[in-house]
């Protein structure tokens, strides 16, 4: 696929977004950079994708980030990332922005977490199909691989059960609930990366409900993606992975070709 298959409207909208001075490029992982997948531990990125951000992130005044559900571990070791200077990982929702994070929760908030852990496993029990995500600072139930009644009835479950706990922050996704001991929310966590970045402009590409926070924060010169079917605060959307493969590559050489002679690539 090439950049002809983006929409002429987007095509446009990525070409000026190459010419901001200071540029942040962010993606979710699962459903933007891979695939879904029903394993969710095997869940691997495109590859074209993935060049495509390192060599973003070796631009000049270029930086980019992602922003998962996922655990920090997780997202590093799935998408094969390592954070840098100008490549940033942020997981669980944008709670986890490092390794040490579980060591950063005040008592109360560990407490909570042991509670929910057990009231959490104790609900589920041994649903076939129902997975419990421990991270450390939140629990996500998975229902993607269970029968669809039985999986509803557990979500329900979870929402009118330990959903309402005070100090339990609620996020839901596509079969997923996940409760957290901490706010999460990945509009903030893009904000942050706007201002250690300064940039001038920001990418932001996402295929489910939680990007919603995000793409909510996009103004200006931003520029927001969805990924897939569905109502989107974001102004414009793609099918599915391939195109973002085709975009961020597209983003890429227009912003090489943009930036001062010096410094642009060879086309590798
Ligand atoms: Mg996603």
């Amino acid at each position: 696929m090439s950049a002809e298959t983006l929409p002429e409207g987007l095509r446009r909208a990525v070409a000026r977004l190459a010419r901001t001075p200071r540029l942040l490029v962010v993606c979710d992982y699962d459903g933007t950079l891979s695939p879904i997948v029903a394993d969710p531990t095997q869940a691997v990125p495109r590859p074209e994708s993935m060049r495509a951000l390192r060599s973003l992130a070796d631009l000049p005044d270029t930086t980019t980030g992602l922003i998962s559900g996922r655990a920090l571990r997780d997202l590093a070791a799935l998408s094969g990332l390592q954070a840098g200077e100008n490549l940033h990982l942020i997981g669980s929702h944008g709670a986890e922005l490092d390794a040490g994070f579980a060591q950063a929760l005040d008592d109360d908030a560990q407490e909570l977490r042991r509670r929910l852990e057990a009231g959490l496993a104790q609900l589920v029990g041994r649903t076939p199909g129902v997975l419990l995500e421990t991270k450390p600072a939140s629990i996500a139930v998975h229902v993607r691989r269970a029968d669809p009644a039985v999986g509803e009835s557990v979500l329900d479950a979870v929402r009118s059960g330990p959903a309402r706990w005070k100090g339990v922050h609620v996020t839901e996704g596509k079969a997923v609930i996940e409760l957290a001991v901490v706010e999460t929310d990945k509009g903030a966590a893009l904000d942050m990366l706007r201002h250690q970045a300064d940039a001038t402009a920001a990418l932001f590409l996402g295929d489910d409900l939680t990007d919603e926070k995000a793409f909510a924060r996009l103004a200006g010169p931003d520029l927001g993606v969805k990924v897939g079917p569905g109502e989107s605060l974001a102004a414009f959307s793609v099918p599915d992975t391939g195109d973002v493969a085709v975009l961020l590559d597209y983003l890429l050489a227009e912003r090489g070709a943009w930036l001062p002679g010096e410094t642009r690539r060879s086309g590798d």
